[in-house]
């Protein structure tokens, strides 16, 4: 690692709200792990600053056992404004996992992720771009879920210390489902993911990672509804081609 991989890990991992570091003995070099991603992950075209981490989920974890733990969570504030929990929709056989921000009023209302405006143009990007690409895929074949399972107030961007909290019941369900590739929708689920601080016009379009697992990193719908915004939802189109055909060629 670089100096710049260095600040980047410990920022990453001072924003998960990370305090005290250990410092393993010197190893022989052939036991140090490879800095260079498995060739299944594609050519990366930024340094992921994660490069080994330990299991973040308990051996044999499920997704009703994650849910289990996850009860009537009241872990962070967040808690005090929801009326559902949003845990996430879909296969948890899936192959793609798309990740978003937050939930929003209809999704609280609903208990389901992007059920809204923004969830119905998700839906369309995914169901159309797969039909137009010749690939066979419907939302109910993707697993979607967030960076936090409750809406915040006034869908304001969650805090760091929520999204740690929430973070290890996400990073929890992306470990059973171990899928081929992650796409984060909006630069808050690029950097909960990632570690990354880039904006996401920065991060769009290139593959990063999550652990072991590609990251490609797009716009989030919400913003793609706003109009003048013809140049980033052609770019959202190319990302999502790119991931759909990483995962389903
Ligand atoms: N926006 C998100 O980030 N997630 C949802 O579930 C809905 C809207």
């Amino acid at each position: 690692m670089d100096a710049d991989q260095v600040r980047r890990y410990l920022e990453f991992y001072q924003d998960l709200g990370v305090k005290t570091l250990y410092r393993r003995p010197p190893q022989a070099a052939a036991a140090q792990p490879s800095a260079s991603p498995p060739a299944s992950i594609p050519q990366t075209t930024m340094p992921s600053p994660i490069p080994e981490l330990p299991p973040l989920a308990p051996a044999g974890d499920t997704m009703p056992r994650i849910l289990e733990d996850l009860g009537d969570c009241r872990r962070c504030r967040l808690c005090e404004g929801r009326n559902k929990i949003v845990f996430g929709v879909g296969s948890d056989q899936s192959p793609l996992v798309f990740v978003g921000e937050g939930p929003g009023a209809d999704e609280d209302a609903q208990g389901i992720p992007f059920v809204g405006r923004a969830g119905q143009l998700l839906t369309q990007m995914i169901e159309n771009t797969a039909r137009k690409e010749g690939i066979s895929l419907l939302r109910d074949d993707v697993y979607i879920c967030n960076v936090v399972k409750c809406r915040p107030p006034g869908n304001r961007t969650p805090e760091p210390d929520e999204m740690q909290i929430c973070g290890e019941f996400l990073y929890r369900q992306l470990s059973v489902i171990h899928p081929k590739a992650i796409c984060a929708l909006g630069g808050t689920a690029a950097r909960a993911l990632t570690g990354h601080k880039e904006g996401v016009t920065k991060l769009r379009g290139r593959w990063l990672q999550w652990r072991d697992i590609p990251v490609m990193v797009t716009y989030h719908p919400s913003y793609l509804l706003r109009p003048y915004n013809e140049s980033a939802k052609r770019e959202a189109w190319e990302d999502l081609k790119k991931v759909l055909h990483f995962v389903y060629d």
